[in-house]
This record gives C-alpha cells, sequence and structure tokens, in this order.
C-alpha cells in the first residue's frame, strides 16, 4: 500500500474511534512504523509500504482505537527535551510537570543530594539530574513496574558518572533514617477517587490509577509526605510538589504547618495553578 493511503486508512478509523487528535496520532504512528517525519508525507506520498511495516502499522492503530495512549503504543515521551521510556505501569510524563523541574532546577547547585517522591518513570529526577553537576539522586516508589521503568530511563539518559539510586517502598518506608536532601521533588498521586472515573478514557483506563488516586480528597499523599519531609531534609532544604488546579491553598497550609517558609505557588500553561514549593525552616531549629 502507499504511504499517504496508509495514512487515510488511520485517519478514517481513528476519527471513527472518536479520537480528536486522529490526524496527528495517524501521521506520528506512521512515521514511528516506517522511521520517517513530517516531510515524508509532502515529499514521498506515493512510496510503498513494505508488509512489515504495513501490519505493524495496522496494529498500532488498532490499539489506538481501543484508546490506548499514542504515548504507550509507542513506548516513549519527550520530557525537558530527552526521550524517556514508558509504558503501562508509570504515568505518561506531563508537559505541565516540566514547569517543575525547571523550578528546581533554578534552586539546585552542583552536589546536592535530592530526593524524588513517588518517581514513575524517573522523569523528574532523571532531567535534574542531566542538566546538573555532581547532584546524588535517589528516587522512591511504590511500584517495582514503575521502578523498572525509571531504572531503565536513568541508565539510557544518564552519562557515565551521572546515577540515580531507586528504592521500593510505601512512601519513605525503604530510606535509611540517616539520609539527608537538599531539595524533595514529588509529583504524587492527586487526583480525587471520584473524579477518576470522569478523565478521558485514555487516562481513566490506560494510565496506572496507583499513579492518579489521591483517595478522597485528592490530598492524601501531600499530608503524608509534608508530615514526614522534615525528617529527611536539611536545614533551609526545599520541597517541590506538582499539585492539582484546586489544591494549591490546601497544600500550601499543610506545608506552612509543618514547618516551610516562602511558600509558593506557579501555574502552568493553561493559567492554572501547578506547582507549590517551599523551603523547610522549623521554628525550634533556628
Ligand atoms: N496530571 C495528571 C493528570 O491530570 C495527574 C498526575 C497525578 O495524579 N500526579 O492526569
Amino acid at each position: 500500500m502507499k504511504y499517504r493511503d496508509l495514512y487515510l486508512y488511520g485517519v478514517e478509523k481513528l476519527n471513527n474511534a472518536g479520537i480528536a487528535e486522529a490526524k496527528l496520532d495517524a501521521r506520528l504512528l506512521l512515521e514511528e512504523v516506517c522511521h520517517t517525519s513530517q516531510s515524508d508525507m509532502i515529499l514521498y506520498p506515493d512510496r510503498e509500504v513494505d508488509d512489515i511495516q504495513h501490519d505493524s502499522y495496522v496494529n498500532y492503530i488498532e490499539k489506538r482505537e481501543q484508546r490506548i495512549p499514542l504515548q504507550q503504543i509507542i513506548e516513549k515521551q519527550e520530557f525537558m527535551g530527552l526521550t524517556f521510556y514508558v509504558n503501562e505501569n508509570v504515568l505518561i510524563p506531563r508537559q505541565d510537570t516540566e514547569i517543575l523541574v525547571e523550578e528546581a532546577m533554578k534552586n539546585l547547585h552542583d552536589g546536592m543530594r535530592i530526593l524524588d517522591v513517588c518517581t514513575g518513570s524517573g522523569c523528574i529526577l532523571i532531567s535534574l539530574l542531566h542538566y546538573s553537576n555532581d547532584c546524588k539522586g535517589v528516587g522512591i516508589d511504590i511500584s517495582k513496574e514503575a521502578l523498572l521503568v525509571a531504572q531503565k530511563n536513568a541508565k539510557k539518559l544518564l552519562p557515565d558518572g551521572k546515577e540515580a539510586v531507586f528504592y521500593q517502598g510505601d512512601l519513605f518506608e525503604a530510606l535509611p533514617d540517616t539520609e539527608k536532601f537538599d531539595m524533595i521533588v514529588s509529583n504524587p498521586p492527586y487526583i480525587r477517587s471520584d473524579v477518576i472515573p470522569t478523565l478521558e478514557p485514555e487516562v481513566a483506563s490506560h494510565e496506572p490509577v496507583i499513579a492518579l488516586d489521591g483517595k478522597e480528597d485528592g490530598l492524601f499523599f501531600y499530608r503524608r509526605i509534608i508530615e514526614q519531609a522534615g525528617k529527611y531534609l536539611c536545614r533551609d532544604g526545599m520541597l517541590f510538589f506538582e499539585i492539582g488546579y484546586d489544591q494549591a491553598e490546601a497544600v500550601s497550609k499543610l506545608m506552612t504547618d509543618k514547618g516551610f517558609i516562602e511558600v509558593n505557588t506557579l501555574k502552568d500553561y493553561a493559567g492554572l495553578d501547578r506547582v507549590v514549593y517551599g523551603t523547610y525552616l522549623p521554628m525550634d531549629s533556628l
């Protein structure tokens, strides 16, 4: 079949399946299968696609029709200019999360120790390590399967001499008590349980629910992390959270109540509150 005809087949199938970005997804999947780029559609629309590529494309389109996220089909997602491996065991890195990484980077100095709580694909921790010097990184997650993804990404994206260590456990459970960090970063599960079924099928049915579900009021993990963060932070250490659009006030209050000062909120590209961060300076340490 010709390249353009195969693309049109994909667009029609995805349109019929109610996929909003049918044209984009059909093109990206075709480019993935044929190792081509956007210009191929204009320059070589009549080239013949071989049988193997044809069959994999049909298979990819069938998966996308079932609302499997594009990134899970092609097993990758760009984040902070790096290509992360992803699968169904981790949350797909979101562009909005780059806001957290960029703010954290402004406060990161050579040699600092960083802890990523609920690391998932490792995208936050690995980006920070990639763009800094001599920093030490630790990632924790309850999911063994997620940590396999994070380890794979660390191996792939961190040059020799930069290393991340991963521990599996419920939040800080697996961390030795003596570990201290200059910075804690976290994008914990924060969607209220009752909201999850209302999300797009790509998220609700195909992304790991344990990476999304913040229990009854969505704040479950913030409470637990803030409760324990002081034990693992150096004096003057910083805590950075990604938050849901309506959680800035509640999370900021939880932080100020537990000894954090200069607690600030940042907005995402849609103008919604997305990051809360602050500095740990409890009164009794002054
Ligand atoms: N931002 C994600 C979403 O909207 C949720 C991320 C999370 O719960 N940490 O689907």
